[in-house]
């Protein structure tokens, strides 16, 4: 089977030398197997996306040499999202939920990987599944129905899926047709995606989209969760933190190969003292 990866942004930021890294790494892989590398644009989240910066990501990778094939928007699959949603809602599967964000810290939620874990406040109410609500995973539910899940990282080997870390999460938002993890679970397979890779900060995600996997029977692939580009004071590069544009660099007249052969040296250098 051809190795597949994936470049998946959210334009709601300028992209960064964080996104090129993970890019080229993806990128990389892929060429080196002989397989395919894809760029999928995740603007689902229409009220923060930015699509004036969608070109400037394309302009970017070409930028840094990189070669891609372009899959559809997310924006383009909010029919495929509902009906899956749909499916899991027939299942018994998700359940609504009309807390706010106040009402989940008010109720004492401990914080987990993506934030504060849900304690299951709307859980078996009866509501009104017309008024604005989100849908959300019975986790325990789920975890039964598919029983014990492994997923395989290249560099943390065999994992067993545990998704006690998130509590029962938004599956469907009270704003958007879909979550990131939806979303994302069901196009990586769609787009034939053989290799997620992407930075390490969404290694515990990972749990969630084997489960996910699992309840649409969908193919698995394998992750690649790669360490993180810091910033001079150690901290994660980030949109919020203002790292630096790309775009600016490249308007600057930079070389941006030049960049892609820095951030190479940097993975290779990584790869050799992780021994992958
Ligand atoms: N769209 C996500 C982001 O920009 C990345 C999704 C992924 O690689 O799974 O953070």
């Amino acid at each position: 089977m051809p190795l597949v990866t994936r470049f998946a942004p959210s334009p709601n930021g300028p992209m960064h030398r964080g996104h090129a890294f993970s890019a080229v790494v993806a990128h990389d892989l892929a060429h080196e197997a002989g397989g395919e590398f894809l760029l999928r644009i995740e603007d689902i989240d229409g009220g923060r996306t930015r699509p004036e910066l969608i070109d400037e990501y394309r302009r970017n990778l070409e930028w840094l040499g990189l070669e891609w094939r372009e899959v559809p928007a997310q924006s383009t699959r909010l029919e495929r999202y509902a009906l899956a949603a749909s499916d899991l809602i027939d299942r018994g599967l998700l359940y609504p939920c009309v807390c706010t964000r106040k009402e989940i810290e008010a109720a004492g939620a401990r914080r987990g990987e993506e934030g504060l874990i849900y304690p299951g406040t709307c859980k078996g109410k009866r509501l009104d599944p017309t008024a604005p609500v989100a849908w959300r995973l019975d986790v325990e539910k789920a975890m039964a129905e598919a029983g014990r899940l492994v997923w395989s990282d290249e560099e943390a080997g065999c994992v067993e899926v545990d998704p006690s870390d998130f509590g029962d999460l938004v599956i469907v938002r009270k704003d958007a047709p879909a979550s990131y993890h939806l979303a994302v679970v069901l196009d990586d397979a769609e787009d034939g995606v053989t290799l997620v890779t992407r930075g390490r900060d969404l290694f515990a995600a990972s749990h969630i989209h084997r489960l996910l996997q699992a309840l649409f029977d969908l193919p698995v692939p394998r992750w690649h969760h790669h360490g993180l580009l810091m910033d001079d004071q150690g901290k994660k590069l980030s949109k919020r933190r203002g790292s630096p544009a790309l775009g600016d660099q490249r308007r600057a007249g930079e070389n941006g190969r030049a960049l892609a052969e820095e951030l190479r040296v940097r993975w290779r250098a990584h790869a050799k003292i992780a021994g992958t």
